[in-house]
């Protein structure tokens, strides 16, 4: 085992580990961090959706674009909106937890979790553009810009696995010095 100060701590999204935290009551196991991730990393799950105080099961939600910005708000009622929900949980999770993590592993396509290339929609529930990030991935990049992150599929690709693997180490170094 390695000792305390060599472990590198990872955040990942809680539904990769297996933990029914999704809006559904399920979870999106990925198979490839446990194989790929040895006792080098901790992970440590995040679920902002559950840890915000939105239950499980929940309604689903959605990036949707007013013309006085995106907001989260549930698929079956645009009217419902949600950002200022999220957005307060991460606020206090900022320096409290993601300030020692290392790197960050996402879900795909998450409104709240997605690092890139999620979907908005207007208000009439019409796909506007899958250019969006999700709400709690997007406090996260821009609080720790330097922050090493990628999504699952991302991270089941070996190439890219590396490449981030080696990024997580660099930047864990810096945290180190
Ligand atoms: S994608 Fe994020 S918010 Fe959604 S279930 Fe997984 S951890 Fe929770």
């Amino acid at each position: 085992m390695p000792s305390v100060a060599t472990v590198i701590r990872l955040g990942v999204s809680q539904c990769l580990l297996g933990d029914s935290v999704r809006y559904d009551g399920k979870h999106k196991y990925c198979a490839s961090l446990q194989e790929n991730l040895n006792g080098e990393f901790v992970l440590e799950g995040f679920c902002p959706e559950v840890a915000a105080g939105m239950g499980v099961p929940r309604p689903p939600i959605q990036l949707v674009y007013f013309h006085s910005g995106i907001e989260v708000c549930d698929v079956a009622n645009t009217g419902k909106k949600r950002t200022r929900q999220l957005t307060d949980y991460a606020r206090c999770e900022m320096q409290r937890r993601i300030a020692t993590l290392s790197g960050f592993i996402f879900k795909k396509g998450s409104p709240s979790c997605g690092p890139e290339g999620v979907a908005v929609f207007n208000p009439q529930g019409h796909v506007l553009h899958r250019q969006g990030v999700g709400v709690f991935a997007a406090m996260i990049q821009q609080q720790f810009p330097q922050l090493p992150v990628i999504d699952e599929k991302g991270f089941e690709n070996p190439m890219r696995r590396e490449q981030y693997l080696h990024a997580v180490r660099a930047y864990f170094q810096t945290q180190s010095t």
